[in-house]
């Protein structure tokens, strides 16, 4: 619905912006919208991240109060641990909390989960640390990008 009249006609008057409302910026807009082109990609972009951080939190609640079994193993939270583990080969869950700025009840439950579905294997070290990796050094990183943000739109 792009025809002005038309949406006048459902939602009464429309306001008429000839400047972008970004904070700062005095870019002239056309057909009376609220964002130059630039800032329209942040402002959907921003939304973007805040609900997927609203999301993000709730899962980590939801870990927190329930333990491993709460774990959704393709959820942000689960790919940042493992994230973290691709990145370093391996990890104790008092490290990747530490890196990761996430409670260490949390990663654990995390990891618990990614041993249980198999994606996971633990070791003890020498030191009786008990680290996590891969159980398959040929893990599909791929798999576990499914579903994140998508990248900024460019600038034009
Ligand atoms: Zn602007």
């Amino acid at each position: 619905m792009s025809n002005p009249v038309a949406i006048r006609e459902l939602f009464g008057p429309i306001a008429k912006h000839t400047s972008c409302t970004f904070p700062g910026c005095t870019t002239a807009t056309c057909e009376y919208k609220p964002f130059c082109p630039e800032h329209v990609l942040e402002m959907l972009y921003a939304s973007h991240v805040a609900k997927k951080s609203d999301d993000y939190d709730a899962e980590i609640a939801d870990v927190a109060a329930h333990g491993w079994t709460s774990v959704d193993e393709g959820g942000e939270l689960a790919r940042d641990v493992m994230l973290y583990v691709h990145d370093y080969g391996v990890g104790s869950a008092e490290k990747i909390a530490r890196e990761c700025l996430l409670d260490v009840k949390v990663v654990q439950s995390v990891c618990d989960a990614l041993l249980e579905i198999g994606v996971f294997r633990s070791v003890t070290t020498k030191r009786r640390v008990v680290v996590y990796q891969f159980a398959d050094d040929d893990f599909d990183m791929n798999s576990i990008w499914k579903g994140r943000l998508p990248d900024p739109m460019p600038n034009n």
